[in-house]
């Protein structure tokens, strides 16, 4: 299959092969989403299968706006509430599903997770489809998410029916999920909306933790995600020391095969060939924006082991660990003082 590049003006193009049950891959404000008519059967089946995505795990719903939700889903006032402060936005809401919703779309629950994209490209795409769509990351499973469409072309050149080419994503990540579904509202993957944010409108709001041999709430979170073909440790600590922690690794191995995720404050000083500069401490939505294209760099280099710095702190550094975390399989390398 040719798979066809759209730009932004040519969108009724790409809403008739949506429409016709094919998959388009389009930008969203958080990553590239590979976009199908999220009511028809056949058509989702095709993104579980461009994505080698497991069956069980759920796909998210994208809408126009807050009133389009009645038709998929059965909405509460806490619904409302946080649509009208973070729609358009990268919040994702889960909520009791309506029958016309496909099991392959919810990937078997009774709930659907839904929201409403913040990038005119998308909201385009969806009013010209006349449907939602459904669209998880447009990557194949377990790599890291595409921010730019080129990152998509790597993963399913040939298997998509098309993309629409809008530049960099600009958030970098994606969305929150919120369990609305639930007698206390959860955050199931933390993301752009912080917890903190969503306490100013729902006091009870609680970031969810899994107990060991509990059910998983997010069938997606327990499958490994992100994953960079070398090796990746984190390293935590003090920022010095882990600056010193990875220069003390690169000493004792073969530095054209190390890699490292520095930030700014340090990149110049770190005496490798393949380094990607996150960005400033400073500016968390930075290192958030380049994170996915940053590991998806070290993929095209024979690296085999990278370290990466990491950040601690509330709002979306919770979400930049999250990510981080679950592309290195929880390897962690604890920098001492
Ligand atoms: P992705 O689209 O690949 O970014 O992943 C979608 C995320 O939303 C996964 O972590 C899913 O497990 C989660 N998700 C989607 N639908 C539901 C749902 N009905 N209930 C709970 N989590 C969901
Ligand atoms: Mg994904």
């Amino acid at each position: 299959m040719e798979t066809k590049i759209f730009s932004k003006n040519n969108l009724k193009e790409a809403a008739e092969l949506i429409k016709k049950g094919q998959l388009v891959a389009f930008p969203t404000e958080t990553v590239y989403g590979l976009g199908a008519d999220a009511l028809n059967k056949e058509a989702v089946l095709k993104v579980f299968l461009a994505k080698g995505r497991p069956a069980d795990n759920p796909l998210i719903v994208h809408v126009k706006g807050a009133f389009d939700v009645e038709e998929i889903a059965y909405v509460n006032q806490e619904f409302y509430l946080l649509a009208k402060h973070f729609w358009p936005g990268p919040l994702t809401m889960v909520l009791p599903k309506k029958a016309v919703v496909p099991e392959v779309t919810s990937g078997g629950l009774d709930t659907v997770a839904i929201r409403c994209p913040q990038n005119d490209i998308a909201l385009e795409l969806i009013s010209l489809a006349g449907t939602p769509i459904a669209a998880p990351s447009a990557n194949r499973s377990g790599r890291p998410s595409p921010t730019e469409a080129n990152h998509v072309l790597q993963d399913m050149q040939g298997i998509i029916a098309g993309i629409v080419d809008g530049g960099h994503t600009g958030i970098g990540l994606e969305s929150t999920v919120l369990d609305l579904s639930a007698q206390t509202p959860e955050i199931l993957r933390p993301g752009g909306v912080t917890l903190e944010m969503l306490k100013e409108f729902l006091p009870s709001v609680r970031q969810a933790v899994i107990k060991p041999g509990e059910k998983v709430k997010s069938p997606g979170l327990k499958y490994r995600h992100y994953a960079p073909k070398a090796l990746l440790y984190l390293v935590a600590g003090e920022p010095e020391a882990q600056l010193r922690e990875i220069l003390k690794q690169i000493e004792t191995k073969n530095s054209a095969q190390v890699g490292v995720m520095a930030t700014s404050e340090f990149f110049d000083l770190y005496p490798v060939v393949h380094k990607v500069n996150l960005g400033s401490r400073q500016n968390l939505s930075e290192i958030a924006a380049n994170l996915y294209g940053s590991l998806r760099y070290f993929d095209s280099t024979e690296v085999k082991v990278i370290f990466a710095e990491t950040i601690f702190g509330e709002g979306i550094a919770v979400a930049i660990n999250d990510r981080l975390q679950r592309a290195s399989g929880g390897q962690i390398i604890f920098a001492g003082n």
